[in-house]
């Protein structure tokens, strides 16, 4: 088995619910998708990065984790695209008792099913069908994909938590259908957290906008957070 990866590096985490905490990132070539405001172009193409048997990726992968190394995030491009690897590197990470955390936007099910058992902790990234992510025709298929990965991932009892990507151009009325959908299918479970990311740099929303979108989850869950990226202010990889 090869696989294709992009970088590993330690640094911050600057997304999400672990915002703020150290961790070793291994960034996986390739992105089939084309989100306007994509801030790792350098890891959209499939031929990016450098191709590894996986023998030698799991020794790079070893020889980075050190005595203070506390979680591995398996990042991209899109880590679904090599989601065979994936497995097989995160059950490495894992054997090494290190927990080992997934950011996808899950476009995938049968793909993310095959990652889950050695992930602990789960980003379900939802894309506005503002993002550019996919064409307007297969938006539905990937809402459908997204909606069976958080089914998958709060069923099995792995720590998870949603991403939204946000924008002057996401429109109030849509982002609040996309959240009706995202609670029809967590309704009361245990989620670790909704994360509402404003843009950086281009199409940043309004703090009006961005109080509406908050507005829109905080009825279903009242621990939604507007977080912008760290990673972007402290100048961090
Ligand atoms: S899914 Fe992620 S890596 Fe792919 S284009 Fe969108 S933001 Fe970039």
């Amino acid at each position: 088995m090869k696989v294709r990866l992009y970088e590993i590096f330690t640094s911050v985490e600057g997304e999400g619910i672990l915002f703020g905490t150290k961790t070793l990132f291994v960034r996986l070539a390739g992105c089939p998708f084309k989100c306007f405001y994509c801030d790792t172009k350098g890891a959209l193409p499939v031929e990016s990065g450098t191709e590894y048997e996986i023998g030698d990726a799991k020794k790079l992968i070893g020889d980075s984790i050190e005595r203070n190394t506390y979680k591995v995030n398996f990042t991209g491009g899109d880590p679904l695209l090599q989601s065979e690897a994936v497995a097989e590197l995160a059950g490495f990470v894992r054997e090494r008792k290190i927990p080992t955390y997934l950011e996808s936007s899950c476009f995938d099910s049968a793909r993310f099913a095959q990652v889950l058992p050695n992930i602990d902790l789960v980003k379900v990234e939802f894309k506005t069908r503002d993002s550019g992510f996919v064409e307007e025709a297969h938006y539905s298929r990937l809402l459908e994909n997204e909606l069976q990965c958080l089914a998958l991932a709060l069923g099995s009892g792995k720590t998870t938590y949603i991403k939204v990507v946000v924008s002057s151009r996401t429109g109030l009325g849509e982002f609040g259908s996309l959240v009706g959908e995202i609670f029809r299918v967590a309704g009361g479970s245990a989620l670790a957290g909704f994360i509402i990311q404003p843009t950086h740099g281009i199409a940043e929303p309004d703090l009006k906008q961005l109080l509406g979108f908050y507005d829109a989850v905080y009825p279903y869950y009242n621990g939604v957070r507007i977080v912008p990226q760290l990673h972007k202010i402290i100048g961090a990889p």
